[in-house]
Formats: structure tokens, sequence, C-alpha cells
């Protein structure tokens, strides 16, 4: 189950793509299992079944703490400092 909300979580995120796959799988010619976009900065990485892991890569490199799943349909988040699920979130396409 989802929680609702966290403190890392603003309201004037704007999900805007930085790109339509993984930065870095796209820039190494690998492919990706699912796709996660950061709240903060449109970054799309790659989930943690993929071997690049490029979202949790993000994460670690930015401390953007939300990510949301990029898949078409899926309405959660995920909170990296808070290890929790969030959301629901409108579909991010
Ligand atoms: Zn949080
Ligand atoms: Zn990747
Ligand atoms: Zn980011």
């Amino acid at each position: 189950m989802y929680e609702q909300r966290c403190e890392h979580l603003t309201e004037d995120e704007v999900l805007k793509p930085k790109a339509e796959g993984c930065e870095e799988c796209l820039k190494f010619g690998q492919t990706w299992v699912e796709l996660r976009i950061c709240r903060t900065c449109g970054h799309i990485g790659c989930c943690d079944s993929t071997p690049g892991k490029h979202a949790t890569a993000h994460y670690h490199e930015t401390k953007h703490p939300i990510m949301q799943s990029f898949e078409p349909g899926d309405d959660w988040g995920w909170c990296y400092e808070h290890r929790k699920r969030i959301g629901p979130f409108p579909s991010a396409r």
C-alpha cells in the first residue's frame, strides 16, 4: 500500500521528462526493463531490475529524493529517503 505523502514531496514539481529513455543506458547502448522519472529534475533512469540501476544511481549522485514510475498507467512513486512507496500519482505518461 501507499503512503499518501512525505515531506520530500513538493507540489511545484514538474514532471517534464528530459529524455524518452534511460539517459545513461541510451548513452552506452544498453537496454532497460522499466523506467523511472525523477520528480525534482525530470531525469529518466532505469529501474533496479535493470543492470545499470540508473534511477537509483541518479539519487545517489544528486540526492533528489523522489522518483515516480515512468511506465504507462503506473501511479506510484518512491521516496529514497523514507524508503517508502508513495502516491497515487497521475500516470507520468
Ligand atoms: Zn520522503
Ligand atoms: Zn539505465
Ligand atoms: Zn533528479
